[in-house]
């Protein structure tokens, strides 16, 4: 199967570490210029870039915090007008603020949910007019299997998460005859910063509930996205792709 990303223009929120970077990596392997967005300058999305660059890709980078309205409004309308469109969003920020619910602050509640939640309705509003005028684009939003089956301490997580997968849905439904597909990974475990610090107890539990026996690389979910986002996954929206080891059924 081959994918041909050349001619499109691709962003990628999040892309300065973890799944975002390995997926703005693998998308301009296919030929996408990669616009690699980051949330704040201490943390860029140079080294993307950079490596990208170095392998003979297309990248740019672009800061802006996804809960920020006016800013995804501002800096994702100056890639159209430089690029002329935007053919592919990933909308991959996410964030944690785990604790049990009895000592979650509000605030706790509000971040994860502007960024996570509010982040990818954002984004989505940026390149819809877009996508909707040229007929064609690919959205692939990131959920998580703890979206699906909950878990202690992440009321607040889970919930963005089971929010973002009712987006993808109701968005495919919506966007459907304008040529334009929406679909969701649900990653498992995925070995990023995220879950680096998660207590070596937690792990070995997680460990026993999946069944191929190891925790996720970041390139088993850019493969997937890299297909979603390619002419061979035309006739796929509306789905949630689980990439979970079997974690959740
Ligand atoms: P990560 O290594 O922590 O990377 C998160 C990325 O999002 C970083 O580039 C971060 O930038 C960026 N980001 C954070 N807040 C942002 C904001 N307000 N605006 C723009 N970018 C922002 O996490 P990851 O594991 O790669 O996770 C990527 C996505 O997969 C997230 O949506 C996460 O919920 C989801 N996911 C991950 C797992 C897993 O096991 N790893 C499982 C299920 C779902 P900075 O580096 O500057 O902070």
């Amino acid at each position: 199967m081959k994918i041909d990303l050349n001619d499109k223009i691709a962003l990628v929120t999040g892309a300065s570490r973890g799944i975002g970077k390995q997926v703005a990596k693998d998308l301009a392997s296919y030929g996408a210029t990669v616009i690699a967005n980051y949330p704040h300058p201490k943390d860029s999305a140079e080294q993307t870039v950079e490596e990208i660059t170095k392998a003979g890709g297309k990248a740019a980078m672009i800061e802006f915090d996804v809960s920020n309205y006016d800013a995804v409004q501002e800096s994702v309308g100056s890639v159209i007008d430089e690029y002329g469109t935007i053919d592919i969003l990933i909308n991959n920020a996410g964030i944690t603020k785990d604790g049990l619910f009895l000592r979650m602050k509000e605030e706790d509640w509000d971040k994860v949910f502007a960024v996570n939640l509010k982040g990818v309705f954002n984004c989505t509003k940026a390149v819809i007019r877009t996508m909707s005028k040229q007929k064609s684009g690919r959205i692939v939003n990131i959920a998580s299997v703890v979206g699906e089956m909950g878990n202690a301490g992440q009321l607040n997580y889970s919930s963005t998460k089971a929010g973002v997968i009712g987006f993808t849905k109701s968005a495919a439904k919506e966007f459907g005859s304008r040529g334009i597909t929406v679909n969701a990974i649900s990653p498992g475990f995925i070995q990023t910063d995220i879950t680096q610090d998660i207590p070596d107890e937690y792990k070995e539990k997680y460990m026993e509930a999946i069944p191929l026996g190891r925790f996720g690389d970041t390139t088993d979910i850019s493969n997937v996205i890299s297909f979603l986002v390619s002419e061979n996954a035309s006739y796929i929206t509306g789905e949630i792709v689980r990439v979970n080891g079997g974690m959740y059924m």
